[in-house]
């Protein structure tokens, strides 16, 4: 069982920050999230979008601002189990909390900080009578890793530029890429649209619009497709089926674990620490509510702060915590402890 100070549900940019405020106080984080990469809603809905509400960034991409939170906690060496949906949080006799994923990894914890935005974002599925039979035996909706298709026969479908841009990486990698799209325009990028023209005249992709795949074909796995275009229908052989319609945020098992919700958002103690009705549980960025919240990064970054201060209180019950700064002390610190905070202080000043 892998082991920890604070569980992290969430890499989205409120989860990345904890960790580094967690690591300057010296508390380990280990990071779940049921994408197979770090970013949240940055990532997964807005990577090119500039933000311009970060401060000290007059404008910051959305991807860049994931690639510098993840810069700046490597430092601290966080753990992170991706792909995989937090669906448990036991708490433990001895006050420690086991949060289990979907595909059985364990991760034992003194905290819980539950950074789930707007929840687990899971894939739209295509109305296929058959299509649940054949997740996992060539049915993906996700692209986690582009060498299982290697030398395969892969059928992508969908309009956006998921579809779009999998199927030109996937050119290089599968023996044969086939895209299908129900209508004859596509949602994507100009550019990627293009690129997707040029490889079909190539003979890299097929492409095949407007069409709709309406049945999966196969014993034990996904061995071919049942496709409706203008009216005829046929079938094509393939070894993986890979939708890909966008991703829908959901509450998910977020709701099953005990905590007070109101209105999709986990209630929290607004001001004190953003500790849940369950004690060592915390709640911080988008989903959390309390009176006068506001979804934004700003108010994630200063969520997580205040959650790690208090998960060192209770971890160290008795010791005074003095405030530090990073300009004083580095991100190697001290333990916080006024005591180093003056020695820091004094030093700074010699
Ligand atoms: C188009 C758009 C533009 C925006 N522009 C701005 C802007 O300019 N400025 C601004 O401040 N904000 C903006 N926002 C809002 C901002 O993106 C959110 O406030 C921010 O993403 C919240 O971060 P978070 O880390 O709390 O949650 P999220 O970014 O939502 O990340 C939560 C993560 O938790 C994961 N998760 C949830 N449940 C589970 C589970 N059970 N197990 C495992 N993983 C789970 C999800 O997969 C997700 O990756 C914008 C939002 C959108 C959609």
């Amino acid at each position: 069982m892998i082991q920890t100070d604070i569980i992290i549900i969430g890499a989205g940019p409120t989860g990345l920050f904890a960790v580094f405020e967690a690591g300057l106080l010296k508390l380990r984080c280990h990071i779940i999230d049921a994408l197979p990469q770090p970013g949240g809603q940055l990532t997964e809905l807005y990577p090119k979008k500039p933000i311009f509400d970060i401060p000290g960034y007059p404008s910051v991409g959305a991807g860049e601002l994931i690639d510098n939170l993840m810069e700046q906690i490597k430092q601290f060496e966080p753990g992170f189990t991706l792909s995989e949906q937090a669906t448990t949080i036991d708490k433990q006799e001895d006050g420690s909390f086991i949060v289990t994923t979907n595909r059985g990894t364990q991760i034992q914890g003194k905290a819980v900080a539950i950074a789930g935005g707007l929840g687990s974002f899971e894939p739209r599925k295509p109305v296929i009578d058959n299509i649940a039979y054949f997740e996992e035996k060539g049915v993906e909706y996700f692209v986690r890793d582009p060498e299982m298709f290697r030398d395969k026969k892969i059928v992508i479908a969908g309009g956006g530029d998921s579809a779009l841009d999998w199927s030109i990486f996937l050119a290089e990698v599968a023996a044969d890429v086939t895209l299908i799209h129900r209508r004859n325009e596509f949602r994507g990028a100009l550019d990627s649209v293009d690129k997707v023209i040029e490889l079909k005249k190539s003979g890299k992709i097929n492409l095949i619009t407007p069409a709709e795949i309406v049945g999966i074909k196969g014993e034990d796995k996904v061995e071919g497709l049942m496709i409706e275009k203008e009216g005829e229908s046929f079938e094509i052989e393939t070894d993986y089926f890979i939708p890909l319609f966008g991703l829908s945020p959901k509450l998910g098992p977020i709701a099953n674990w005990g905590l007070e919700i109101e209105k999709n958002a986990i209630k929290v103690n607004n001001g004190l620490d953003y500790q849940t009705n369950i004690e060592g549980i915390y709640a911080i960025g988008d989903v959390n509510t309390y009176p006068g919240k506001l979804k934004l990064i700003l108010c994630g970054f200063h969520e997580a702060t205040l959650m790690c201060q208090s998960v060192y209180n209770r971890l160290n019950p008795g010791k005074k915590f003095v405030l530090k700064y990073t300009t004083v002390s580095g991100v190697d610190g001290f333990d916080g402890t006024r005591k180093e905070a003056e020695k820091a202080v004094v030093k700074a000043i010699d």
